[in-house]
């Protein structure tokens, strides 16, 4: 209104200097520009009460989020510690009493995936309060102070929110929170980052227990290395849950929790899917079981079984399956490569291959995939060399069966060189403890080399001795393209008794 006024006023001055005989041509021309950047800038700033003006992702609910901690497979420590700062918020009246400082942020640290924002969500929903969501990217423009207005912009609303919903707390969720919450100084735009972020510790201080609606800020980050310590300095963000990827148990219970309502065919074992998807977060879990439904139905069957989950865990890991089809030499080459891997992998480690396969996924002409037999974390010396010996394994069939090596071993020798640099710099060489900043270039090569050198001899032994054996499995390899780690050792059994 105020505006059609001001609009209105401009409009008859102008047409009375006209009348008057003043030139009003430069007047209008500077008017109209400076209408167009007030717009512009309006529409950016989100200062705007049309729809430009809201932040676009914030997914605001009206209602309290329907997901609760049991929709949560694993995690359970983070459950726990997440339930028990969440008391501070439920128990007011008690805390209050006791002179308890309530809690105005809760940090969940982890990998891409692992269910932190399921976290945030069950958080809202145990105490009955509204979740309001938006990512640290949304806050960051070329323009200073727009991020600041974003962030004051983001507490009302869930205060609105919530008063709307007749909740008396709200979360406020903040995906990616390094992004507006990096260390200060440290953006080349830095002026827009630090009063981003300067406004956010603003509102967190300004939380107090006696507020109408009391704002609970969840924050999410998989760099907390890059926050700024102003951000995790008691007060702000005061208690950090670390939400890991989950562990065999774990990974069973996300598997049951994404199955559910899924038909299963008979054969199937969430066990030994559990067991074989070491690395995989909730999302990567989640993307699995859909998988294996989708590849069911493709098939036209109408349970999954375990065949569904064993090729979708090779989707997930490795990609989608490739049209493209090598010539047969180098079909042939490949085959000798995997066969290669597969028979080392098998000799260092028994039982340890779960499928061997030279059908194009992804980045590779063919793969065998191991599984551990229990989740590991940390690695002795013989087991990173026979990892090497595994890694190498692939060129050094090659170049027994076909007199020389191709570039499909590249991406192995990069392991290899990797895993043989863990061994250095854990001090699990002569050189004793070393760190990689001090030990001279030359001599980590020299160690490097004779690390991979030991290993290469070892490998070229074993398959030496066992030319007729890669000849059968990569003969079965090229007929079958693929086959399970189980026939892989039945073969191997046939192969020591002929
Ligand atoms: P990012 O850091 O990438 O934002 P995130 O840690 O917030 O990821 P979510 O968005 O919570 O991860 O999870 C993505 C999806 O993965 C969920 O919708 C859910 O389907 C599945 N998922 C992840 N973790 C779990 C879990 N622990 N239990 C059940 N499902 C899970």
């Amino acid at each position: 209104m105020v505006k059609e006024i001001g609009i209105g006023l401009g409009l008859a001055t102008l047409i009375f200097l006209g009348v008057q005989g003043f030139n009003v041509i430069p007047i209008v021309f500077f008017g109209v520009m400076a209408y167009v950047l007030l717009n512009l800038m309006d529409a950016r700033s989100g200062m705007g009460t049309g729809k430009v003006g809201q932040i676009k992702s914030q997914k605001s609910t009206t209602t309290i989020p329907g997901v609760t901690f049991q929709d949560i497979g694993g995690q359970e420590s983070a459950k726990k510690e997440l339930c028990e700062a969440l008391d501070f918020i439920k128990d007011t009246d008690k805390i209050k009493n006791m002179g308890i400082r309530p809690l105005k942020g809760i940090l969940l640290s982890g990998p891409p995936g692992t269910g932190k924002t399921l976290m945030a969500k069950a958080a809202a929903n145990l105490i009955g309060s509204v979740f309001i969501s938006a990512s640290g990217g949304e806050f960051i423009e070329m323009y200073a102070g727009v991020g600041a207005k974003r962030v004051r912009q983001l507490f009302a609303n869930a205060r609105d929110q919530a008063r709307k919903s007749n909740a008396n707390n709200a979360v406020v969720f903040i995906d990616e929170i390094e992004v507006l919450g990096g260390k200060r100084g440290s953006h080349s735009s830095h002026m827009e980052y630090d009063q981003t972020l300067n406004q956010l510790l603003v509102e967190m201080d300004g939380l107090s227990i006696d507020d109408e609606v009391r704002v609970l800020v969840v924050g999410a980050t998989n760099r907390m290395d890059i926050l700024d310590s102003a951000i995790l300095r008691p007060g702000r963000f005061d208690r950090i849950v670390k939400v890991d990827l989950p562990d065999k148990e774990g990974r069973l219970h996300v598997l049951k929790i994404h199955t559910r309502g899924k038909p299963l065919g008979e054969d199937v074992s969430l066990e030994k899917i559990a067991q074989e998807t070491f690395g995989f977060s909730g999302a990567h879990l989640e993307s699995l079981t859909n998988e294996a439904a989708i590849l069911a139905w493709r098939a036209g069957e109408k349970k999954i079984g375990q065949k569904h989950f064993k090729e979708a865990i090779d989707k997930v890991m490795m990609g989608e399956k490739l049209d493209r089809k090598p010539h047969v030499d180098e079909l042939h080459r490949i085959a000798i490569h995997e066969t290669g891997h597969a028979l080392i992998g098998e000799m260092v480690n028994p039982g340890s291959v779960s499928t061997i396969t030279i059908t194009s996924r992804g980045q590779a002409l063919g793969y065998v995939r191991h599984n551990p037999q229990d989740d590991i974390y940390l690695y002795t010396k013989d087991y990173l060399e026979n990892q090497i010996a595994i890694c190498l394994a692939g060129a050094a069939a090659e170049e027994l069966m076909l007199g020389n090596r191709s570039t499909g071993a590249r991406n192995d020798f990069a392991k290899a060189t990797d895993l043989a640099k863990n061994i250095i710099f854990s001090g699990m060489t002569d050189l004793g403890v070393v760190t990689e900043k001090d030990l001279p270039a030359n001599l980590k090569h020299q160690e490097m080399t004779r690390i991979i050198r030991e290993q290469e001899e070892r490998v070229k032994e074993i398959l030496d001795k066992r030319q007729d054996t890669i000849q059968v499995i990569t003969e079965k390899l090229l007929k079958e393209e693929s086959f399970s780690g189980e026939e892989l050792r039945e073969l191997l059994e046939q192969c020591k008794v002929a």
